[in-house]
C-alpha cells in the first residue's frame, strides 16, 4: 500500500472492506489520523514467554515452542474445518487447534519455532491451545511485548485494530504537531507528542507507558484549564450593570430570620461583585439546607432595587414554584413584582408573563428551562441565577445569561465538591462556600441497619406517621427486571411501593415517583407529598434535587450500598428541614467491611465536604465528573482522583502561558488555540 498520511481513509488499508469500514466508523475511526488518538482500553503483557510445562493454565500467555508434526487439515462439515498439530519444547507438548484457518496447513511448518499467544486449557490431562496468535521466533510483531487491547465494535477484531494502528503510528506519529511548550515538557519530565503516541499504543515498557499516559493526561488537563480560563476572561471582558443601590440591612429587614454568619459573608461577596466592573460570575456552594435561596433573593432584590431585572432558573417545576412562593412573599412587600414561568402554564399565562418581562412590569422571574425558550426576552436583564447547577450544563448556564447583555451570574449548588475538582468543573467561576447551617437545626441522626431490621423499621415509620410526620423511602431500581440481576434483596420502586401499601401500611397513603414516569404525573405525586396528602413516598433518586418538605422526618434508603456517599448525603438533606428531629436509615445487607465502613462514615459526619472527599477517594471522580450534564469536554486519559498532582501542574502551566499571551493570539500559539476549540467542540456556543 502507498504511504499513509494523516488523511488516508481507512478503506485504503489492506483488509478493510465496506463492512469493516462501517464498523470502524461506528467507533469514530475514518482516517488514519483518527487511530492515533484512539487510545487502548487496556494492555496485555506479552513480554514474557513460558515453557509449555510452566505456563499458567486458563489465562492468555506466550509460549515458545517448535511445531513437531505436519499440520493436518480435516473438514468436519461445510463451513467448519480444523487444522491440528502439536508443538513441543524440551519438557512438554502442546496440542494446537485452529478453526477455519485452512491456510495454516501451509504456513505452519514442521521443525520451525514459534511464539504462540493464547489461553492454555487442560484437555484430558493434556495442554492445549485453540486459535492462538503466533509468529516465528525472531520476527515478532505481536508477541514478546506489551500489546494494546482496543475498544471494539461488531465485526472487528483486536488483531485488525492492532494492524491498523501499527501502520498509522509508524507512519503518522512523527508528523504529530507538538502543541505543548518544550519548557513545560522539560519541567514535567514528559515525553514529546510523537513519542507519547507511539508508547501509548505500543509501549516498550510499563514505565514508558506510564510516562506516555501522563503526558497525554497532562495535555488534556492543560487544554481544559486554558479553555476555561479563556471562557472566564471573555466574560470578564464585558461590564456588568452596576447594581450599587441596596443596603444589606434593608434586605435583612425583609427576612423572617437573621442571616447566618456565612450567609452575611457570601452576601457581602456578592454585593462587591455587583458593583461597577466586570459582571459577577459566582458559584455558591452550600450543603442542603444551608440557605442558598436567601443569597439568590438578595441578588435579585439588588437587581430590582437598581431598576433592572433578575431571572432565576430551577431544574424542576415544583422547585420553581417553591422559589416563586418564597421570593414573592419576601419581595412583594418591597414593591417588587415577581412572576413564574414554566412549561405547564397556559399559553395565556405565559404570554402575560413574557409581555411583562419585555415591558419591565415584572422585575423578578422564576422558572424552569422554559426561561430559555425563544420569545422570552427582557427589558433589562442584569442578573441570571441558576439553582442546583449540577442539573444544568455549562451551555444552559450561558443560554440564560445570553438573554441579557453581560448580566451578572450567580449559580447555586448543593453538591459539595472537593476543591480540586471544583477548580475544574467550575474553573471559570469564583466560589463562595456556605459552611454554616441556620441555627436550631438538629443534625439528622443516621443509622446503618441490615434487612433483618425491616419489621422494627416499619414500626418506627408507623410511629412517626402517627406523630404527623412523613417518610421518604428511596430504592435503587425502577423495575423488578433490573432488580433481578443477581441480588434478590434489590428493591424496585413500583413493587416495593405496592408491597408497603398493601402489606405493611394499608392504613396509610403510599405514593411513588421515578424518572420513567411522565413529568406531569411525577409533579402531581411530589405536590401531594409536599401538601401532606401522601405519607410515605417511595422513589428513586429523582427526589435528590431540592423540594422543601419540612414535615418529612425520616429518610429510608434501601440497598444503600448501591449509592455514592455524596448521593446519600444529598438524599439525607431532604429531611431535617423543619423543627422536628429527623432520621436517616441506611439499609444494606452488604457484608464487605469496606462498604460498611464507608456507610458508617456517613453516620458519623454531616459535613458534606468531608463526605465528598471520602467519596472521591473511594469511587473516583465519576460521580462528580462522569455525568455529561455539566457540559464540559470529556477527559479520555486523565483520572481526576489519581492525577491531582498532574492537574495542579497543568493549571500552573496554563496560567503561565496565558500570562504571556492572554488570548492565545501569538502565531506560535495558533495550534494551541485550535486544540482548545477542538476540545470544546461539543459546546461550540460557549466560545461565541
Ligand atoms: P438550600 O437551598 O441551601 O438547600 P434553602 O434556601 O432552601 O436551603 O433554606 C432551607 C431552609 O432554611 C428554608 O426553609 C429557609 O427558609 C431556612 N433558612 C435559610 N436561612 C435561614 C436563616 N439564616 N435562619 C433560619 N432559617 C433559615
Ligand atoms: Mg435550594
Amino acid at each position: 500500500m502507498e504511504r499513509i498520511t494523516w488523511d488516508t481513509p481507512l478503506a485504503a488499508f489492506p483488509g478493510v472492506g465496506p463492512a469493516r469500514q462501517r464498523a470502524l466508523a461506528k467507533l469514530g475511526l475514518e482516517r488514519a489520523g483518527d487511530l492515533l488518538t484512539f487510545y487502548p482500553r487496556r494492555y496485555e503483557d506479552r513480554t514474557r514467554s513460558y515453557s509449555i510445562a510452566q505456563a499458567p493454565v486458563g489465562e492468555p500467555v506466550c509460549v515458545e515452542a517448535m511445531v513437531a508434526q505436519p499440520p493436518r487439515l480435516s473438514r468436519i462439515r461445510r463451513g467448519l474445518d480444523l487444522v491440528k498439530t502439536r508443538a513441543v519444547d524440551d519438557a512438554g507438548a502442546l496440542e494446537l487447534t485452529f478453526f477455519n484457518q485452512s491456510y495454516l496447513q501451509k504456513t505452519l511448518r514442521q521443525g520451525e519455532s514459534y511464539v504462540f499467544y493464547g489461553k492454555i486449557d487442560l484437555v484430558g490431562g493434556r495442554r492445549a491451545m485453540t486459535n492462538p496468535v503466533f509468529e516465528p521466533v525472531g520476527r515478532q510483531k505481536f508477541t514478546g511485548r506489551i500489546m494494546p487491547r482496543y475498544h471494539l465494535s461488531q465485526g472487528l477484531t483486536n488483531h485488525l485494530l492492532i494492524t491498523l494502528a501499527q501502520a498509522a503510528v509508524e507512519q503518522c506519529a512523527d508528523g504529530l504537531a507538538e502543541t505543548l511548550p518544550q519548557a513545560v515538557l522539560d519541567a514535567q519530565g514528559l515525553p514529546g507528542a510523537a513519542e507519547a503516541c507511539r508508547q501509548v499504543h505500543f509501549p516498550t515498557s510499563w514505565e514508558a507507558l506510564e510516562a506516555a499516559r501522563s503526558r497525554l493526561a497532562f495535555e488534556e488537563l492543560f487544554y481544559l484549564t486554558v479553555g476555561l480560563s479563556l471562557l472566564r476572561k471573555r466574560r470578564e471582558g464585558g461590564r456588568g450593570l452596576p447594581l450599587n443601590e441596596g443596603d444589606g440591612k434593608d434586605f435583612q429587614a425583609l427576612l423572617p430570620f437573621p442571616l447566618t454568619g456565612a450567609q452575611r459573608r457570601v452576601v457581602d461577596e456578592c454585593a462587591r461583585d455587583l458593583c461597577a466592573g466586570p459582571p459577577m460570575n459566582r458559584l455558591v456552594q452550600g450543603d442542603v439546607g444551608s440557605g442558598k435561596t436567601a443569597i439568590a433573593a438578595f441578588c435579585l432584590w439588588r437587581a430590582a432595587k437598581n431598576g433592572a431585572q433578575g431571572a432565576m432558573m430551577a431544574p424542576t417545576e415544583l422547585l420553581a414554584q417553591q422559589h416563586y412562593q418564597t421570593l414573592k412573599a419576601l419581595l412583594e412587600p418591597a414593591h417588587i413584582a415577581v412572576a413564574l414561568l414554566t412549561a405547564s402554564q397556559t399559553a395565556a399565562e405565559k404570554k402575560r408573563v413574557k409581555t411583562a418581562l419585555l415591558t419591565g412590569d415584572v422585575q423578578v422571574v422564576v422558572g424552569t428551562h422554559a426561561l430559555l425558550s425563544q420569545g422570552v426576552d427582557f427589558r433589562n436583564l442584569a442578573l441570571a441565577v441558576v439553582d442546583e447547577q449540577h442539573r444544568f450544563g455549562v451551555n444552559q448556564r450561558s443560554a440564560l445569561a445570553a438573554k441579557g447583555v453581560h448580566p451578572h451570574l450567580l449559580v447555586l449548588s448543593a453538591t459539595p465538591i472537593p476543591r480540586t475538582l471544583a477548580l475544574i468543573l467550575y474553573g471559570d467561576l469564583d466560589v463562595s462556600v456556605l459552611d454554616e447551617l441556620p441555627p436550631g437545626r438538629r443534625p439528622v441522626e443516621t443509622y446503618l441497619v441490615t434487612e433483618r431490621y425491616h419489621q422494627r423499621l416499619y414500626r418506627f415509620m408507623d410511629k412517626l406517621i402517627d406523630e404527623g410526620r412523613q417518610v421518604y423511602v428511596v430504592c435503587p431500581a425502577v423495575e423488578e427486571a433490573e432488580a433481578e440481576e443477581g441480588d434478590p434483596t434489590l428493591k424496585a420502586v413500583e413493587q416495593y411501593a405496592q408491597h408497603l401499601a398493601q402489606e405493611v401500611f394499608p392504613h396509610r397513603r403510599v405514593g411513588f415517583v421515578h424518572g420513567k414516569m411522565k413529568a406531569r404525573d411525577k409533579e402531581a405525586v411530589m405536590a401531594a407529598f409536599a401538601a401532606g396528602e401522601v405519607q410515605v413516598l417511595v422513589s428513586t433518586t429523582v427526589i435528590e434535587v431540592g423540594v422543601d418538605v419540612p414535615n418529612a422526618a425520616l429518610m429510608v434508603v434501601e440497598n444503600a450500598d448501591r449509592f455514592g456517599l455524596s448521593q446519600l448525603h444529598q438524599l439525607r438533606g431532604r429531611v431535617g428541614r423543619g423543627k422536628h428531629q429527623s432520621y436517616c436509615v441506611l439499609v444494606s445487607n452488604h457484608t464487605n467491611p469496606e462498604t460498611r465502613a464507608r456507610l458508617k462514615a456517613l453516620c458519623a459526619t454531616t459535613d458534606g465536604f468531608r463526605i465528598a472527599e471520602e467519596d472521591l477517594k473511594a469511587r473516583g471522580p465519576g460521580d462528580f465528573f462522569g455525568q455529561r450534564q455539566h457540559g464540559l469536554p470529556q477527559l479520555h486519559l486523565a483520572d481526576l482522583s489519581a492525577d491531582m498532582r498532574l492537574l495542579a501542574a497543568a493549571q500552573r502551566a496554563a496560567q503561565d502561558l496565558l500570562a504571556r499571551d492572554p488570548y492565545l493570539q501569538k502565531p506560535e500559539h495558533q495550534p494551541m488555540w485550535e486544540r482548545v476549540r477542538q476540545l470544546f467542540q461539543e459546546n461550540p456556543d460557549i466560545f461565541n
